[in-house]
Protein backbone atom coordinates (compact mmCIF):
# COMPACT_ATOMS: atom_id res chain seq x y z
CA UNK A 1 0.00 0.00 0.00
CA UNK A 2 2.85 2.39 0.39
CA UNK A 3 3.73 3.15 -3.25
CA UNK A 4 -0.02 3.95 -3.69
CA UNK A 5 0.28 6.37 -0.61
CA UNK A 6 3.00 8.15 -2.02
CA UNK A 7 1.56 8.63 -5.27
CA UNK A 8 -1.33 9.76 -3.17
CA UNK A 9 0.62 12.15 -1.64
CA UNK A 10 2.38 13.35 -5.09
CA UNK A 11 -0.63 14.70 -6.72
CA UNK A 12 -2.14 16.12 -3.25
CA UNK A 13 1.80 18.14 -3.52
CA UNK A 14 0.97 18.70 -7.41
CA UNK A 15 -2.52 20.15 -6.42
CA UNK A 16 -0.86 22.59 -4.10
CA UNK A 17 1.63 23.82 -6.89
CA UNK A 18 4.70 21.46 -5.40
CA UNK A 19 6.41 19.56 -7.78
CA UNK A 20 8.41 16.83 -6.06
CA UNK A 21 11.18 14.87 -8.02
CA UNK A 22 10.17 11.52 -5.87
CA UNK A 23 8.22 9.98 -3.21
CA UNK A 24 11.24 9.60 -0.79
CA UNK A 25 11.28 13.24 -0.48
CA UNK A 26 7.76 13.24 1.10
CA UNK A 27 9.08 10.24 3.57
CA UNK A 28 11.90 12.36 4.15
CA UNK A 29 9.89 15.89 4.80
CA UNK A 30 7.94 13.74 7.64
CA UNK A 31 10.90 13.95 9.53
CA UNK A 32 12.46 16.92 9.18
CA UNK A 33 12.28 18.92 12.28
CA UNK A 34 14.67 21.28 11.56
CA UNK A 35 14.86 24.03 8.97
CA UNK A 36 16.89 27.29 7.22
CA UNK A 37 15.03 29.95 5.08
CA UNK A 38 16.74 32.21 2.80
CA UNK A 39 15.41 36.22 3.14
CA UNK A 40 15.66 38.22 -0.09
CA UNK A 41 12.67 36.06 -2.38
CA UNK A 42 12.13 33.75 0.23
CA UNK A 43 10.69 35.58 3.42
CA UNK A 44 10.36 38.60 1.03
CA UNK A 45 8.40 38.70 -1.98
CA UNK A 46 11.62 39.37 -4.04
CA UNK A 47 9.53 41.84 -5.67
CA UNK A 48 11.21 45.39 -4.86
CA UNK A 49 10.58 48.26 -5.10
CA UNK A 50 12.77 51.85 -5.47
CA UNK A 51 12.26 53.80 -2.99
CA UNK A 52 14.66 56.04 -2.77
CA UNK A 53 18.11 57.03 -3.73
CA UNK A 54 20.85 59.01 -1.57
CA UNK A 55 23.36 60.90 -3.80
CA UNK A 56 26.73 60.93 -3.02
CA UNK A 57 29.73 61.36 -5.77
CA UNK A 58 27.17 61.22 -8.33
CA UNK A 59 23.78 62.74 -8.86
CA UNK A 60 20.74 60.65 -7.97
CA UNK A 61 20.06 59.74 -11.96
CA UNK A 62 23.61 59.62 -12.51
CA UNK A 63 23.50 56.62 -9.64
CA UNK A 64 20.31 54.95 -11.19
CA UNK A 65 22.10 55.18 -15.06
CA UNK A 66 25.09 53.68 -13.49
CA UNK A 67 23.01 50.87 -11.55
CA UNK A 68 20.80 49.57 -14.10
CA UNK A 69 23.37 49.35 -16.74
CA UNK A 70 25.08 46.79 -14.46
CA UNK A 71 21.92 45.05 -13.44
CA UNK A 72 20.65 44.24 -16.95
CA UNK A 73 22.87 41.31 -16.69
CA UNK A 74 21.68 40.20 -13.18
CA UNK A 75 18.85 38.09 -12.43
CA UNK A 76 19.28 39.07 -8.81
CA UNK A 77 15.85 40.04 -7.27
CA UNK A 78 16.88 44.02 -6.95
CA UNK A 79 18.01 43.82 -10.69
CA UNK A 80 14.96 44.55 -11.86
CA UNK A 81 13.32 47.28 -9.73
CA UNK A 82 16.70 49.05 -10.35
CA UNK A 83 16.18 48.59 -14.05
CA UNK A 84 12.79 49.17 -14.26
CA UNK A 85 13.03 52.64 -12.47
CA UNK A 86 15.75 53.70 -14.48
CA UNK A 87 13.15 53.02 -17.53
CA UNK A 88 10.47 55.08 -15.74
CA UNK A 89 13.02 58.08 -15.63
CA UNK A 90 14.00 57.79 -19.47
CA UNK A 91 17.26 57.31 -18.68
CA UNK A 92 20.09 56.51 -21.29
CA UNK A 93 22.11 53.68 -20.06
CA UNK A 94 25.54 53.76 -20.54
CA UNK A 95 27.36 50.65 -22.79
CA UNK A 96 28.57 47.98 -20.84
CA UNK A 97 31.30 45.77 -22.48
CA UNK A 98 31.57 43.42 -19.94
CA UNK A 99 29.37 42.29 -16.31
CA UNK A 100 29.29 39.62 -13.81
CA UNK A 101 27.14 38.84 -11.23
CA UNK A 102 29.53 38.03 -8.14
CA UNK A 103 26.73 35.72 -6.33
CA UNK A 104 25.55 37.32 -2.91
CA UNK A 105 27.94 40.33 -3.44
CA UNK A 106 26.16 42.19 -6.56
CA UNK A 107 27.01 42.95 -9.99
CA UNK A 108 30.58 44.10 -11.43
CA UNK A 109 30.37 45.97 -14.53
CA UNK A 110 32.56 47.60 -16.91
CA UNK A 111 31.46 50.45 -19.19
CA UNK A 112 32.75 51.32 -22.84
CA UNK A 113 34.58 54.18 -21.18
CA UNK A 114 36.40 51.63 -18.58
CA UNK A 115 35.12 53.23 -15.80
CA UNK A 116 34.15 49.94 -13.05
CA UNK A 117 31.08 49.99 -11.48
CA UNK A 118 29.92 47.90 -8.92
CA UNK A 119 26.51 47.84 -7.06
CA UNK A 120 25.74 45.32 -4.47
CA UNK A 121 26.39 44.95 -0.54
CA UNK A 122 28.83 47.28 1.98
CA UNK A 123 32.13 44.90 1.59
CA UNK A 124 31.51 44.34 -1.66
CA UNK A 125 31.51 48.17 -2.73
CA UNK A 126 33.88 49.02 -0.10
CA UNK A 127 36.76 46.65 -1.68
CA UNK A 128 36.80 49.60 -4.45
CA UNK A 129 35.32 52.44 -1.90
CA UNK A 130 37.46 54.67 0.71
CA UNK A 131 34.23 54.60 2.88
CA UNK A 132 30.27 53.73 2.57
CA UNK A 133 28.03 56.17 4.24
CA UNK A 134 24.99 53.42 6.06
CA UNK A 135 21.67 55.26 5.80
CA UNK A 136 18.94 54.92 8.19
CA UNK A 137 16.42 51.95 7.20
CA UNK A 138 12.62 51.30 7.58
CA UNK A 139 11.38 47.55 8.11
CA UNK A 140 11.13 46.16 4.95
CA UNK A 141 13.85 48.53 3.48
CA UNK A 142 17.53 47.53 1.95
CA UNK A 143 20.15 49.73 0.79
CA UNK A 144 21.99 48.86 -2.14
CA UNK A 145 25.64 50.52 -2.67
CA UNK A 146 26.97 52.14 -6.52
CA UNK A 147 30.61 52.77 -6.81
CA UNK A 148 32.57 54.04 -10.09
CA UNK A 149 36.16 53.76 -9.63
CA UNK A 150 36.90 54.61 -6.18
CA UNK A 151 34.29 56.52 -5.33
CA UNK A 152 30.62 56.05 -4.08
CA UNK A 153 28.10 57.36 -6.49
CA UNK A 154 25.03 56.88 -4.57
CA UNK A 155 22.56 54.90 -2.39
CA UNK A 156 19.74 53.13 -3.80
CA UNK A 157 17.13 51.88 -1.17
CA UNK A 158 14.94 49.53 -2.01
CA UNK A 159 11.70 48.33 -0.26
CA UNK A 160 11.16 44.36 -0.19
CA UNK A 161 8.07 43.52 1.26
CA UNK A 162 7.94 40.75 3.88
CA UNK A 163 5.72 37.83 2.40
CA UNK A 164 2.15 38.13 3.79
CA UNK A 165 2.02 34.33 4.64
CA UNK A 166 5.67 34.45 5.84
CA UNK A 167 4.67 34.39 9.77
CA UNK A 168 2.12 31.91 9.14
CA UNK A 169 3.97 29.75 7.22
CA UNK A 170 6.97 29.57 10.05
CA UNK A 171 4.35 29.24 12.84
CA UNK A 172 2.27 26.30 11.20
CA UNK A 173 5.75 24.54 10.43
CA UNK A 174 6.53 24.30 14.16
CA UNK A 175 2.89 23.05 14.61
CA UNK A 176 4.06 20.55 12.66
CA UNK A 177 6.68 19.56 15.00
CA UNK A 178 9.75 21.87 12.83
CA UNK A 179 11.28 23.20 16.60
CA UNK A 180 14.83 24.56 14.73
CA UNK A 181 14.20 27.14 12.04
CA UNK A 182 16.63 29.54 11.68
CA UNK A 183 17.33 32.24 8.56
CA UNK A 184 20.53 32.25 6.44
CA UNK A 185 20.98 35.16 4.56
CA UNK A 186 23.51 37.40 2.32
CA UNK A 187 22.08 40.22 4.02
CA UNK A 188 23.63 42.32 6.16
CA UNK A 189 22.55 42.15 9.84
CA UNK A 190 19.77 44.97 10.73
CA UNK A 191 17.75 44.06 7.43
CA UNK A 192 17.91 40.42 8.56
CA UNK A 193 16.97 40.87 12.13
CA UNK A 194 14.36 43.11 11.34
CA UNK A 195 12.88 40.40 8.85
CA UNK A 196 13.28 37.59 10.79
CA UNK A 197 11.62 39.44 13.91
CA UNK A 198 8.82 39.71 11.79
CA UNK A 199 7.86 35.95 10.88
CA UNK A 200 8.94 34.50 14.19
CA UNK A 201 12.56 33.39 13.58
CA UNK A 202 15.03 33.59 16.77
CA UNK A 203 18.27 32.43 14.87
CA UNK A 204 19.87 34.78 12.46
CA UNK A 205 22.80 33.89 10.25
CA UNK A 206 23.29 36.98 8.18
CA UNK A 207 26.43 38.28 5.68
CA UNK A 208 26.47 34.75 4.68
CA UNK A 209 28.01 33.11 0.82
CA UNK A 210 26.64 30.25 -1.01
CA UNK A 211 29.58 28.58 0.84
CA UNK A 212 28.50 29.38 4.30
CA UNK A 213 24.98 28.80 3.63
CA UNK A 214 25.88 25.19 3.14
CA UNK A 215 28.35 24.63 6.56
CA UNK A 216 25.58 26.26 8.62
CA UNK A 217 22.89 23.90 7.29
CA UNK A 218 25.29 21.09 7.48
CA UNK A 219 25.83 21.59 11.07
CA UNK A 220 21.95 22.28 12.54
CA UNK A 221 20.53 19.63 14.39
CA UNK A 222 18.71 17.26 14.71
CA UNK A 223 18.54 16.06 11.12
CA UNK A 224 17.10 15.80 8.23
CA UNK A 225 17.32 19.67 7.92
CA UNK A 226 14.78 21.26 5.33
CA UNK A 227 16.27 24.20 3.47
CA UNK A 228 13.83 26.98 1.61
CA UNK A 229 15.53 29.24 -0.78
CA UNK A 230 14.96 31.07 -3.89
CA UNK A 231 18.28 32.44 -5.74
CA UNK A 232 21.50 31.08 -7.49
CA UNK A 233 23.28 32.23 -4.05
CA UNK A 234 21.51 28.81 -2.85
CA UNK A 235 21.93 26.48 -5.18
CA UNK A 236 24.89 24.70 -3.39
CA UNK A 237 22.56 24.68 0.05
CA UNK A 238 19.52 23.44 -1.66
CA UNK A 239 21.47 20.71 -2.76
CA UNK A 240 23.49 20.30 0.48
CA UNK A 241 20.27 19.77 2.82
CA UNK A 242 18.65 17.02 3.50
CA UNK A 243 15.50 18.58 1.34
CA UNK A 244 15.88 21.52 -0.90
CA UNK A 245 12.58 23.66 -1.48
CA UNK A 246 13.08 26.33 -4.41
CA UNK A 247 10.43 29.31 -4.86
CA UNK A 248 9.98 29.45 -8.28
CA UNK A 249 10.76 32.90 -9.80
CA UNK A 250 13.84 34.69 -11.93
CA UNK A 251 17.05 32.80 -11.03
CA UNK A 252 15.26 30.35 -9.61
CA UNK A 253 15.87 27.81 -12.30
CA UNK A 254 19.43 27.05 -11.22
CA UNK A 255 17.85 26.73 -7.88
CA UNK A 256 15.42 24.77 -8.76
CA UNK A 257 17.95 22.16 -10.43
CA UNK A 258 19.81 21.61 -7.23
CA UNK A 259 16.24 21.19 -5.67
CA UNK A 260 14.06 18.16 -4.12
CA UNK A 261 10.77 20.27 -4.39
CA UNK A 262 10.03 23.28 -6.13
CA UNK A 263 6.91 25.55 -5.29
CA UNK A 264 5.47 26.75 -8.47
CA UNK A 265 3.00 29.40 -7.45
CA UNK A 266 5.49 31.55 -5.74
CA UNK A 267 3.29 30.82 -2.36
CA UNK A 268 5.35 30.32 0.66
CA UNK A 269 2.36 29.02 2.38
CA UNK A 270 3.03 25.45 0.57
CA UNK A 271 6.06 24.68 2.59
CA UNK A 272 3.70 24.52 5.54
CA UNK A 273 1.27 22.92 3.11
CA UNK A 274 3.65 20.16 1.89
CA UNK A 275 4.72 19.24 5.27
CA UNK A 276 1.46 18.59 6.28
CA UNK A 277 0.90 16.23 3.18
CA UNK A 278 3.91 14.55 4.06
CA UNK A 279 3.18 13.49 7.51
CA UNK A 280 -0.74 12.83 6.21
CA UNK A 281 1.30 10.63 3.50
CA UNK A 282 3.81 8.79 5.79
CA UNK A 283 0.75 8.26 8.50
CA UNK A 284 -1.06 6.52 5.52
CA UNK A 285 1.69 4.69 4.39
CA UNK A 286 3.14 3.22 7.33
P1 LIG B 1 19.51 36.27 0.52
O1 LIG B 1 20.64 35.36 0.87
O2 LIG B 1 18.71 36.70 1.71
O3 LIG B 1 18.64 35.77 -0.58
P2 LIG B 1 21.09 37.81 -1.28
O4 LIG B 1 22.41 37.19 -0.99
O5 LIG B 1 20.39 37.47 -2.53
O6 LIG B 1 20.14 37.62 -0.01
O7 LIG B 1 21.22 39.37 -1.24
C1 LIG B 1 21.74 39.97 -0.10
C2 LIG B 1 22.27 41.33 -0.43
O8 LIG B 1 23.26 41.21 -1.45
C3 LIG B 1 21.27 42.27 -0.99
O9 LIG B 1 20.55 42.90 0.04
C4 LIG B 1 22.16 43.23 -1.75
O10 LIG B 1 22.72 44.18 -0.88
C5 LIG B 1 23.28 42.36 -2.24
N1 LIG B 1 23.18 41.96 -3.65
C6 LIG B 1 23.45 40.74 -4.15
N2 LIG B 1 23.32 40.71 -5.49
C7 LIG B 1 22.92 41.94 -5.85
C8 LIG B 1 22.62 42.58 -7.10
N3 LIG B 1 22.66 41.94 -8.27
N4 LIG B 1 22.23 43.86 -7.06
C9 LIG B 1 22.17 44.53 -5.90
N5 LIG B 1 22.44 44.01 -4.71
C10 LIG B 1 22.84 42.74 -4.67
MG1 LIG C 1 17.39 34.72 -1.86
Amino acid sequence: AAPVAFMGGMSSAARLNVIIKDGGVLEMLARVRSAAFDKTGTLTQGKADVVDIHPASRSSSETLQLAAAAEQYSVHVFADPIVAAARAQQLELPDVTNADEVATNGVLAHLAGGAVVRVGKPAFIEEATVSIDRPELRAGETAVYVSVGDELAGTIILSDPIRPHAAGTISRLRGAGVAEIVMVTGDVVPTAESVAQTVGIQTVHAETTPQTKVEIVQAIRPRPVLMVGDGINDAPVLAAADIGIAMAGRGATVASESAAAVITSNDIARVADVAYVSRRTVHIAL
